[in-house]
């Protein structure tokens, strides 16, 4: 059994995170400050006497002993991180410092959920882990992109200059049920959308793309990279290299729901990425993996759950 630590541990994936290892069979600590995550993300595990829950903001130290850290705590749709941009910085850098130095004290292995944003808008197609990206550095978006990018910079420095067991995942838009049903991301906005009878709002004019991984995928991703030797330290690409537009996502959503919605287009966001899409043939290797659940099949779930979750609140 491991005693792990998940930070952000009731959000969206934190949570999805901390369910899976519990099930493995370890012990199980979540972090969090409950400011874009919620209790009842973790409250069906709160019975189970190897799970443990902790108020707690990364940007200031922490001591436990643990095993292994999965650092995830970062509000990440951009609603949630434009909101107090300078506190997104402080999350990212700070809480990066001091989960780094708590895993050099304790020599722990630590994981950091980095972002398909240190792409920023791309210039190259597929995105590979050597492509350096093209982030404006003082765009709303810049909060969240620079902050994951130094980030990655400090766990490598780290590694290189402590020895720290380091691991860095690079995510890609990833949905599933427990996403906040108001963070303005886009299945999440479609879904419950289509299911109120609402217009759908696409941006632009839809024809930006982006690659949709069904959480479960993801989770088994971030445990398998975990589990890699040390000489492995990544970025990886954690990511379903299917490719849809916009307008096609919402197409999707109103056949599935079976909704009379109708599409409305609405301004693009600032410095919003045109395409996105992983080249996953390093994760193939190093950790044989790839995304398995297809996006009709992921969407079918999520739906389920925020049709339950809408009867529910009335
Ligand atoms: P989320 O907002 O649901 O979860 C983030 C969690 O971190 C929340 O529970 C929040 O309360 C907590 N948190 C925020 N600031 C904190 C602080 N200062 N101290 C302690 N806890 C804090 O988002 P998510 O989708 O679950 O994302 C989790 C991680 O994965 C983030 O680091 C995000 O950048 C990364 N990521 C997610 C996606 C995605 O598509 N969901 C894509 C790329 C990267
Ligand atoms: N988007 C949209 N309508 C919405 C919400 C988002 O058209 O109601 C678009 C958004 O402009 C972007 C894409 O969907 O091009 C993905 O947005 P999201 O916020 O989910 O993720 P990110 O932009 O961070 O990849």
């Amino acid at each position: 059994m491991k005693r792990i630590l998940v930070t952000g541990g009731a959000g969206f994936l934190g949570s999805h995170l901390c369910e899976r290892l519990l099930k493995e069979g370890n012990e199980v600590i979540s972090l969090d400050n409950y400011f874009t995550g919620q209790k009842r993300n973790i409250v069906h595990l709160m019975d189970n006497p190897y799970f443990e829950v902790v108020r707690h903001d990364v940007t200031m130290p922490f001591f436990i002993e643990v095993d292994e850290i999965y650092n995830l705590a970062c509000p990440a749709s951009p609603i949630h991180y434009q909101y107090n941009p300078i506190k997104t910085v402080k999350t990212s850098v700070m809480g990066a410092i001091n989960m780094l130095g708590l895993a050099k004290r304790i020599k722990a292995k630590i994981l950091q959920a980095s972002t398909s944003e240190v792409y920023g808008d791309p210039q190259v197609h597929p995105q590979k882990e050597s492509y350096w990206g093209h982030v404006n550095p003082i765009g709303l978006r810049s909060c969240y992109d620079e902050g994951k990018r130094v980030a990655e910079t400090l766990f490598m420095n780290y590694h290189h200059q402590n020895n720290v067991r380091i691991k860095i995942i690079r995510i890609f838009n990833t949905y599933g049920p427990r996403m906040h049903p108001n963070d303005g991301r886009v299945v999440s906005n479609f879904i419950v959308q289509a299911l109120k009878g609402e217009n759908i709002t696409v941006y632009g004019d839809g024809g930006q793309t982006r690659s949709f991984q069904y959480v479960d995928d993801l989770i088994e991703g971030m445990i398998k990279m975990m589990g890699t030797g040390e000489d492995f330290t990544g970025p990886v690409n954690i990511g379903n290299p299917g490719e849809f537009t916009i307008l096609e996502l919402a197409q999707k959503v109103i056949e599935l729901t079976g909704s009379k919605s109708k599409i409305v287009f609405e301004p693009l966001p600032s410095d919003d990425p045109m395409q996105r899409k992983p080249d996953i043939s390093l994760a193939k290797e190093k950790l044989n993996w790839e995304p398995k659940i297809h996006l009709e099949d992921g969407l079918k779930k999520t739906i389920e759950y925020f049709d339950n979750l809408l009867k529910e609140n009335g």
